[in-house]
């Protein structure tokens, strides 16, 4: 059914309590248009080609009308954002379509973000633009593709409206092209769902949102009462710590580790600043406006996870007669994130198991990455084609961005490829089966800060040719696909200052 046009009269603005939604309307669009969807999820959904082709797909999609059983609404949260309790947040410009339930039996929730003003706008206009919706569509599902827990994404509806926004680089507002992306996850909660009725002593609220989650996304934990409820907890904090040991392993930086943008599910969500690390340093950070806290630098993710849980576990510690839980919950995280970074360093460094003198190997490596200034994709990937035989630096050649820094640190990086050389002789791997496995552990194509700014120049111009290569490309991020050399350089040297990023 079609949504009513204009005059639209928006929703109040309000404060909501005791509720974890609020009914809400998407605001229609003057022209929607489909710029690009993921055929993939589209298949999963069940949606067939004479959907996707027919006009009323971009109008569902872009928030001018509903397919029938869909009933809109917006979720209700809180957070900690910077390190301070925020209060009320709430989905200001998301507004959920509905849950679809496939015939394998998968439910995901549809999300249109972008979509218009909803109670939890806060004085903002529930709009989005094309440049940040270009870089959620993309950057989500190649996330996917590295094999790195994420929200997923459906389509990107251009919306024909221009949306105002203060550039943080010249200060002026600047009008631009407004996008809507439809996202997908089995459920959107955050951990701030939680903080929220919790920082108002709602403790059916937050016993119902418990049971609701546990219920529906973790349909594996069985028994009842406090038991249960520490299960999950403990699990939420595995699967964050999965998630982020990939995002260390990949380069990810999320740039906005609030508690409203950490999903219970352990899902990536929310792609705001996010960044990738290039010339290695721990302390980048894609966040222009956390630019004296730094909290959200590449090297504190895990940290920022673990103290994000902690918030969560005294959110629903309400609920438990003792804590001891939930600090096994929390010890499970560390535990949990230790695993996965040995897992890594192994894959990474090609070895059949990793040492605690691979760990320190790791440290050396990073820290020669970040003396050398190297470019951190390039040079993980270069070490699989590296002969143990007779180690050369030749291999890296490509992954320094300086001839200053690369003299300065050859000396040291020789002997340390020399070192790493008997390392990987001495475990007698078979040298194909090690390259393909490093390979897999070691992406060639991420979705450098540079490219995705090019493919949204274009766009911002009516070509969306770049977009849809991108997702070609990045659908198979481990593989060398022949012709796309230029995808897989480092960052030129025009690209070095710009930003290609905003919050909002
Ligand atoms: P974020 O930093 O993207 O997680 O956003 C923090 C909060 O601001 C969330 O409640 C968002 O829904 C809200 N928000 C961000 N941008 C907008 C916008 N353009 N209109 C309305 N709400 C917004
Ligand atoms: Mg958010
Ligand atoms: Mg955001």
């Amino acid at each position: 059914r079609d949504l009513p046009g204009d005059p639209v009269e928006g929703p109040a603005l309000r404060e909501v309590r005791g509720a974890a939604w609020s009914s809400v309307m998407p605001t229609p669009v003057a022209a929607p248009q489909l710029l690009a969807y993921s055929a993939e999820m589209a298949e999963r959904l069940g949606f067939g080609a004479d959907l996707l082709e027919s006009p009323d797909f971009p109008r569902v999609f872009g928030g001018n009308a509903l397919y029938a059983g869909m009933q809109p609404w917006a979720a209700n949260y809180g957070g900690h954002q910077f390190g301070h309790w925020a209060g009320q947040l709430g989905d200001g410009r998301a507004i959920s379509l509905g849950e679809l339930v496939t015939a394998q039996g998968e439910r995901w929730e549809l999300q249109l973000k972008g979509a218009g003003r909803t109670p939890y706008s806060r004085g903002a206009d529930g709009r989005a633009v094309l440049r940040s919706s270009i870089r959620e569509f993309l950057c989500s599902e190649a996330m996917h593709h590295l094999g790195v827990p994420t929200t997923r994404a459906l389509s990107l509806v251009g919306t024909g409206e221009a949306v105002v926004r203060d550039m943080f680089y010249d200060g002026h507002p600047q009008a631009e092209p407004g996008a809507v992306v439809c996202r997908m996850a089995p459920s959107f909660l955050r951990f701030g769902s939680f903080e929220l009725p919790a920082s108002r002593g709602d403790l059916v609220l937050l016993r119902q949102l418990v049971d609701t989650c546990i219920a529906r996304d973790f349909p594996g934990l069985e028994g009842a009462g406090q038991d249960r409820d520490a299960r999950w907890f403990a699990q939420v904090c595995e699967r964050t710590a999965e998630m982020v040991a990939h995002w260390m392993r990949v380069g990810f930086v999320h740039g906005v580790m609030n508690t409203d943008n950490m999903s219970v599910l352990g899902l990536t969500i929310d792609y705001g600043p996010y960044g990738w690390v290039e010339d290695y340093d721990p302390d980048w950070t894609p966040n222009t406006t956390d630019a004296q806290g730094r909290r959200y630098r590449f090297g504190t993710q895990p940290q920022v996870a673990y103290w994000n849980l902690t918030r969560l576990a005294q959110a629903v510690a309400p609920l438990f007669d003792d804590v001891a839980p939930l600090h096994e919950g929390l010890a499970a995280f560390q535990a949990t994130y230790a695993r996965c970074e040995r897992n890594d360093v192994a894959a990474k460094f090609g070895l059949a198991a990793c040492t605690d003198d691979d760990m320190v190997r790791m440290s050396e490596w990073r820290q020669l990455l970040q003396d050398g200034q190297m470019d951190m994709t390039l040079a993980f990937r270069a070490l699989s084609a590296l002969d143990p035989a007779a180690p050369s630096v030749v291999v890296l050649e490509e992954a320094f961005y300086s001839a200053e820094r690369r003299e300065a640190v050859l000396p040291a990086l020789q002997d340390w490829l020399q070192r790493y050389a008997e390392r990987v002789r001495a475990d007698h791997l078979d040298p194909a089966a090690r390259r393909a496995a490093m390979e897999r552990a070691n992406p060639l194509y991420v979705l450098r800060n540079w490219l995705a700014q090019g493919v949204i120049e274009r766009a911002e111009q009516g070509d969306l040719e770049g977009v849809h290569a991108l997702q070609v490309l990045l659908r198979r991020p481990y593989d060398a696909q022949p012709g796309a050399e230029r995808y897989a350089a480092k960052r030129p040297d025009w690209a070095l200052n710009k930003a290609g990023c905003s919050m909002l």
